[in-house]
């Protein structure tokens, strides 16, 4: 006979699971109690997790600066519109340079986006995004532009 603590009730120890480690060889609980010690176990972790992976989802809804955010690690090779990579990463590359550019595009209208004095893809030569080779162009403008680059 053993007593579980959780029912606190005393019964064979037929009703304990089997625990290698504990002295006895035995579960603590009976195993209906073990059945809802886990359950709550799971749930306590199912929510913690969710509570800490979403911590800063809200906030990347809410502020403007985290949507361009997206778009300044994509053109920093990070990964393409298409969630692969497409350019290498560039260490010296940093966020807070790349930022203001995508800001400055939101402030601007959506006729402006960020184009690359020396071109990504040039055939020549090959730019980086870097914040001395970054302009706040129309689309118009860089559509005209191309992969082209003019001395
Ligand atoms: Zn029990």
């Amino acid at each position: 006979m053993k007593e579980c603590p959780d029912c606190s009730k005393k019964i064979s120890k037929k009703f304990f699971g089997i625990r290698s480690l504990s002295k006895d060889g035995l579960q603590p609980a009976c195993i209906l109690c073990m059945r809802e010690r886990r359950k709550a176990a799971y749930k306590n972790h199912a929510e913690s997790t969710k509570k800490r992976v979403n911590k800063n989802w809200h906030i990347r809804r809410e502020d403007p600066a985290y949507a361009n955010m997206d778009n300044a690690w994509r053109s920093m090779g990070y990964y393409s519109a298409w969630g692969e990579r497409r350019y290498p990463i560039r260490p010296w590359a940093r966020m807070k340079d790349t930022l203001p550019f995508y800001q400055r595009v939101q402030e601007l209208g959506p006729q402006y986006c960020v184009d690359h004095i020396i071109p990504l893809g040039g055939k020549l030569v090959c730019g980086l995004n870097v914040p001395e080779n970054l302009q706040v162009i129309t689309h118009i403008e860089n559509r005209r532009k191309g992969y082209s680059y003019q001395c």
